[in-house]
């Protein structure tokens, strides 16, 4: 009731025209209407610290981005049927940025068809059908993909192909056991799929596990589920959607956390800063098959503007040394948090890599608390702070604001987040 005359009108207008399959955050939700670095400002010119937001990672509006972008609009738009120096130079600096092996690139608009078009070629290099992913993965809304998208079986039915294992939760106490019950589980992934007579396409893994709850700990987790599977004669899938792009502060990829280095890797949200684009990266060997057999065109991917974009985007990435800052907020931040955690029981577990942070909120007996964490997003954005939770009890704070986020945002975040947990 508290809703402007303005925001219930735009509520209703949205519900008319849009239909019920569109949702809103916040019981007063926001207007946005300009943004800026990590700020962005509502209609009535308040500004809100965007700890949320993981596709603006260059910052919201970069002008260069902006600039390359208008740029080549203004020349041309066409799309991968033509030659185009835009394409080949944007393909050319991101495959600098991968290791030697993954020498392909393919473009897409979304991530969701980015993981659809590594699963399709996977299954036509292994000739197998099968996917292991983790209990509580997000990979896409395509049809094929849904289904291997173990958080959303409570809505779309499993395919009969995917196998789920537990993510590789974060043991502090017991590090060498996560690989090791990993690599378990996978085994006995492969093994059931055997005896119903499926053949291994792929294990599809998110680098950093962030719909499970973001796992980073400890490095090399990966290997002996991974070497599994390739015994087995299926493919390992990076899927970088949330964890590329410079985020752990650490390397330009997700992957390289783990010393692997995988043989499809799948991209998106941060690829345009804000532009639909995505893709996959790939060793040459495995698009073969594929390549001869079905060839590929997507009308939009790969155009010379979404190119020129890309682009700027890794020119930003490169320029402003956005790695090393990622590394520098984010320890500042896991540091503040820690020190909040001591002081507040409702933390549970705290954890970290460059600018991808997990808060954990759990009750006095260790259960996750779904409860506080909402009324910590709600409180938060009363103190001009955007952030949400996640997670399969969705308890934990994701906080994963743009890579241009310094030290005086992090003190910010952590201030308001104090005040907000003493009001709790
Ligand atoms: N993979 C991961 C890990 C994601 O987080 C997402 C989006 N949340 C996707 C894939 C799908 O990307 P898109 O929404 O661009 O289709």
């Amino acid at each position: 009731n508290s809703l402007s005359p303005r925001t219930r009108e735009m509520i209703e207008r949205r519900r008319r025209l849009l239909g019920p399959g569109y949702q809103l955050f916040y019981q007063n939700p926001l207007h946005l209407v300009r943004g800026e670095g990590v700020w962005v400002h509502d209609v009535e010119g308040q500004r809100y610290l965007d700890v949320y937001n993981n596709v603006p990672s260059v910052g919201h509006c970069h002008p260069h981005v902006v600039d390359a972008l208008c740029r080549q609009a203004r020349l041309l738009n066409t799309h991968t049927r033509y030659l185009d120096d835009n394409i080949l130079d944007f393909a050319e600096k991101l495959l600098g940025t991968m290791p030697a092996e993954l020498s392909q690139v393919m473009f897409t608009c979304t991530g969701s068809e980015a993981n659809d078009l590594a699963v399709r070629i996977a299954r036509e290099h292994t000739g197998g059908t099968g996917v292991i992913v983790t209990n509580y993965a997000y990979h896409g809304l395509t049809a094929s993909i849904a289904e291997l998208s173990s958080s959303q079986f409570s809505q779309i039915a499993a395919s009969p192909d995917v196998r789920t294992v537990a993510a590789p939760i974060h043991s502090p106490e017991n590090p060498e056991e996560v690989g090791r019950r990993f690599a378990a589980d996978v085994r006995a992934a492969l093994a059931d799929m055997r005896s119903h007579g499926i053949k291994p396409a792929a294990l599809l893994l998110d680098s950093f596990f962030t719909s499970d709850g973001a796992f980073f700990e400890p490095s090399g987790f990966l290997r002996e589920a991974v070497e599994a599977v390739r015994e087995a004669g299926g493919l390992y899938i990076a899927d970088e959607v949330q964890p590329g792009y410079g985020r752990s502060g650490r390397h330009m990829w997700g992957f390289q956390c783990h010393g692997l280095v995988p043989d499809i890797v799948t991209l998106g949200k941060p690829m345009g800063n804000g532009h639909p684009m995505a893709g996959i990266t790939i060793k040459p060997q495995i698009l073969q098959r594929f390549a001869n057999e079905s060839g590929y065109f997507n009308t939009f991917a790969g155009n010379p503007v979404s190119s020129a974009v890309g682009l700027a985007v890794l020119e930003v990435i490169e320029r402003e040394n956005l790695i090393a800052n990622a590394h520098e907020s984010g320890k500042f931040m896991l540091e503040g948090l820690r020190r909040l955690a001591v002081r507040h029981p409702v933390i549970g577990d705290v954890r970290g890599m460059g600018l991808y942070l997990g808060v954990d909120f759990t009750t006095p007996e260790g259960a996750p608390d779904a409860a506080t964490a909402a009324q910590v997003v709600n409180g938060l954005r009363e103190e001009h702070v955007l952030i949400g939770a996640a997670g399969p009890h969705v308890n934990t704070l994701k906080i994963r604001p743009p890579l241009v986020f310094q030290r005086e945002h992090a003190e910010i975040f952590l201030n308001s987040l104090e005040r907000v947990l003493e009001r709790l």
